[in-house]
């Protein structure tokens, strides 16, 4: 007669952990996955994110809930304003 091993009636479900805060990002200018890392200095109020492949970075002010994702997509933002800056500009050349 063999002994079964009975699994342990305690829930299985593993306690979720907190996730950690993202830090590391996609870049938007060379595309490397996780290759932008967002630091944010509260003491001046700066937040930074730098790409460490293309070295492109961005500068934005940053306050005691800005998280390194909000520095992320405020990145994205600038560049996506700067591309319809540029579209925008060209038709301009012409003066109307
Ligand atoms: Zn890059």
């Amino acid at each position: 007669m063999g002994k079964r091993k009975s699994r342990s009636s305690k829930s299985m479900a593993a306690p979720k952990k907190a996730p950690k805060l993202d830090t590391l990002f996609t870049c938007p200018f060379c595309g490397y996955p996780d290759a932008v890392e967002c630091r944010i200095n509260l003491k001046d109020r700066i937040a930074k994110a730098s790409c460490r492949i293309c070295s492109d970075t961005y500068f934005t002010s940053a306050h005691a809930l800005t998280a390194p994702v909000d520095v992320y997509s405020d990145w994205i933002d600038a560049c996506e304003l700067a591309n319809e800056g540029v579209r925008r500009c060209r038709p301009r050349l012409v003066e109307v």
